[in-house]
């Protein structure tokens, strides 16, 4: 079968790396979760104390990207790990506090050009499924399948909640809605790489669609192309 690449977008907890492992493992490809590589620079800048008053420190942490090397491990349960500098940092850059700075580092310049010629490379020989917010439009312009997601705000706000909480976070459905709305306002705002729906992206809503028929529906599309 021929290799492409797969690029998945959308907004906060729309399903995008659950479909997107899923998919990735049925069809023997690589997954990349961009987001999580945000989330790490965001955790290293929270740890190095880039983060004062609740603001970022721009050039304290652009001069020290160097330092931060990003990489995924498989742990022992066969599941997608992400480290910093070699560590595992899974569970800290799913928490809460890496969620409310996240996207004021995605913003700056510097950040995402070092992690888009990353995913670059990464996807450089094909067969990849890659989840983020610019896949389509920047990482991967030429992705042979686009897919943008979406789903109803509540379906949503509770599917992260179900995943902090599964995760033994200690989370309310309000602080997890305005989080999610506060991310997708600035993703969608921001004057680099916003997201976006590109014109050849596929959309897939699944507020009421279990995984199952979500696989399904996209194996159809890759089916067609491979
Ligand atoms: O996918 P996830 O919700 O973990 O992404 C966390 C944040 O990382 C997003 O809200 C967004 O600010 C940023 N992001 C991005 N570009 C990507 C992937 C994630 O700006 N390709």
């Amino acid at each position: 079968m021929k290799q492409i690449i797969i690029a998945i977008d959308g907004y906060s907890s729309t399903g995008k790396s659950t479909l997107a492992k899923a998919l990735a493992k049925l069809l023997s490809y690589k997954y990349i979760d961009t987001g999580a590589m945000y989330r790490v620079v965001t955790l290293y800048a929270l740890r190095n104390g880039f983060v004062d008053k609740q603001e970022i420190n721009k050039a304290g942490l652009v001069s020290s990207l160097g330092e931060i090397k990003i990489a995924f491990q498989i742990n022992e349960q066969g599941k997608s790990e992400a480290t910093l500098n070699g560590i595992s940092v899974e569970s800290e850059i799913r928490g809460m506090e890496v969620s409310s700075y996240v996207s004021k580092v995605s913003v700056i310049a510097e950040v995402r050009e070092l992690l888009v010629a990353e995913q670059q490379e990464m996807g450089k020989s094909k067969g990849i499924v890659m989840d983020g917010r610019d896949i389509a439009s920047v990482v991967f312009p030429a992705a042979e399948l686009k897919l943008f997601m979406t789903a109803s705000e509540a379906i949503r706000v509770q599917r992260r909640l179900d995943e902090m909480t599964y995760n033994g976070l200690d989370v309310t459905f309000e602080a997890v809605k305005e989080n999610i709305a506060e991310r997708d306002y600035i993703d969608t705002h921001r004057t680099i790489a916003p997201l976006i729906q590109t014109e050849d992206a596929l959309v897939l809503d699944n507020s009421s669609l279990s995984r199952e028929q979500q696989l399904e529906w996209v194996l159809e599309k890759v089916k067609a192309l491979c």
